[in-house]
């Protein structure tokens, strides 16, 4: 028993029946929104949404904005597996995994220092 609507700006949402020809304001953007009159065999009864509810895009939204959260780390997580860290044996400083020669003392770090 619900309507599905889209506002001028273009948000999805779904309106009680009983609004049905009348003028609402979208919760998104707060644009006037007309909401069409449909015929009776359109309305279904497992869409009841409260009236100018967000719609199911605001989900979709939400699961865009953890992946792109998900994604981030996995970045994270790839650079710091390109440049790898290990500590010179001779001064401790924190030099790159890929280099075989300290740049701070010039001592020859062998692979062990990986561990
Ligand atoms: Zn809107
Ligand atoms: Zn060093």
């Amino acid at each position: 028993m619900s309507i599905p609507v889209i506002c001028p700006n273009g948000h999805k949402l779904k309106v009680k029946d009983s609004f049905s020809g009348k003028i609402g304001l979208c919760p998104t953007c707060k644009a006037r929104v007309q909401v069409p009159q449909l015929p009776e065999e359109a309305l279904s009864e497992d869409a009841i949404m409260s009236f100018l509810g967000p719609g199911p895009e605001e989900d979709a939204k939400k699961r865009w904005a953890d992946n792109d959260l998900a994604s981030a780390a996995d970045d994270l997580w790839a650079q710091r597996r390109a440049a790898p860290k290990k500590s010179c044996h001779n001064c401790h400083s924190e030099i790159s995994a890929a280099i075989h020669i300290c740049p701070h003392c010039h001592t020859y770090i062998a692979e062990l220092s990986d561990f």
